[in-house]
């Protein structure tokens, strides 16, 4: 079982005050949260803040459920960095009599995983992954690359939380690049210069730094050096409830990893052979982005700050 980290008092007091205030409504179970209306005005709102902020890059946009099949897991990697985050679909497959037998199991709240079996499917981690497998499909990409806008995706980590900001299941706001290397650096330095801009703009303290992903095990924290030491990973940071700021937003440099994984192509402009493309992809945490407006401004939204409820479009 995941460690259960507990909230901090601040943590767990702003959780209390958010859902007295029916801004999120408890499930009984440590980061799986709904959301009340006033908070999806909020959350809709900075969805579009972002939508208008790209809209220059003209993206193609694509939507994806919060399911990948299993398969696409497995090549990526992912059960070997981030093994106690994913979450995978299990189902029953048995007869009258199993189901019989789980049903009781159940009724007393015992474990009956025994009659579960593996699907093909597992949980989204990551909003970008469905991306790259559907242009890979097209075949070698044009020289210029593409810019995909894989939309506010349900993700899922299995760290259960008393942090309000840290969700088992949260919508990633994803933008992908996928192209030469320099324009996807390129693409993902004024997005990170544009993201800080951005959460700026609605009043939120926010500045980026040099991250790492939370990488499993031993092997894991060498990984971690490694993706700092080479700059892999920015993130942006403002304060929500925990005393260190909280990342809101990521901006992934994955090299040629999705490439190989997936068979990724360039086209040549001059009729040489293909390359393999580079791709970089960025992901703001809408949740967390609301949950940081409400902790700057206050729970009420008609006193947050005109030019703020402007720039959202907050009316
Ligand atoms: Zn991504």
């Amino acid at each position: 079982m995941a460690e259960l980290q507990a909230g901090t008092p601040e943590e767990s007091a702003f959780l209390a005050e958010l859902i007295d205030a029916r801004m999120l409504i408890g499930s009984g179970v440590p980061g799986l949260l709904g959301r009340g209306e006033r908070f999806e005005r909020i959350r809709a709102a900075v969805d579009a803040l972002i939508t208008r902020a790209g809209a220059d890059e003209e993206p193609e946009r694509m939507a994806f459920p919060p399911l990948i099949p299993r398969r696409q897991l497995e090549q990526i990697g992912y059960l070997k960095s981030f093994p106690h985050l994913a979450g995978s679909v299990f189902s029953f497959e048995g007869d009258e009599a199993a189901a019989a037998e789980q049903e009781r199991k159940a009724s007393l709240h015992q474990d009956w995983s025994e009659h579960q079996s593996q699907t093909d499917l597992v949980l989204t981690p990551a909003a970008c992954y469905p991306v790259y497998p559907a242009i890979a499909a097209r075949g070698p990409l044009p020289p210029e690359g593409v810019v995909v806008d894989a939309g506010g995706a349900y993700v899922f980590r299995h760290e259960p939380s008393g942090d309000p900001a840290r969700l088992q299941m949260f919508h990633q706001r994803e933008m992908v690049r996928i192209g030469a290397p320099e324009a996807v650096l390129d693409w993902r330095a004024r997005w990170r210069d544009r993201a800080v801009e951005l959460l700026r703009s609605i009043g939120l303290d926010a500045r980026f730094d040099v991250a790492n992903d939370p990488f499993f095990g031993r092997s894991g924290r060498m990984l971690a050096r490694s993706q700092r030491a080479q700059e892999l990973k920015f993130e942006v940071l403002v304060p929500i409830a925990s005393p260190q700021p909280t990342a809101v937003a990521s901006f992934n440099y994955h090299q040629e990893h999705f490439a190989e994984v997936h068979g990724l192509t360039i086209a040549a402009s001059d009729g040489q052979p293909a390359s393999a493309a580079h791709t970089a992809c960025l992901g703001f945490g809408l949740e967390r982005i609301s949950l940081a407006l409400l902790r700057a401004h206050g729970l009420e939204l008609d006193r947050w700050p005109a030019e703020v409820r402007e720039r959202l479009e907050l009316t």
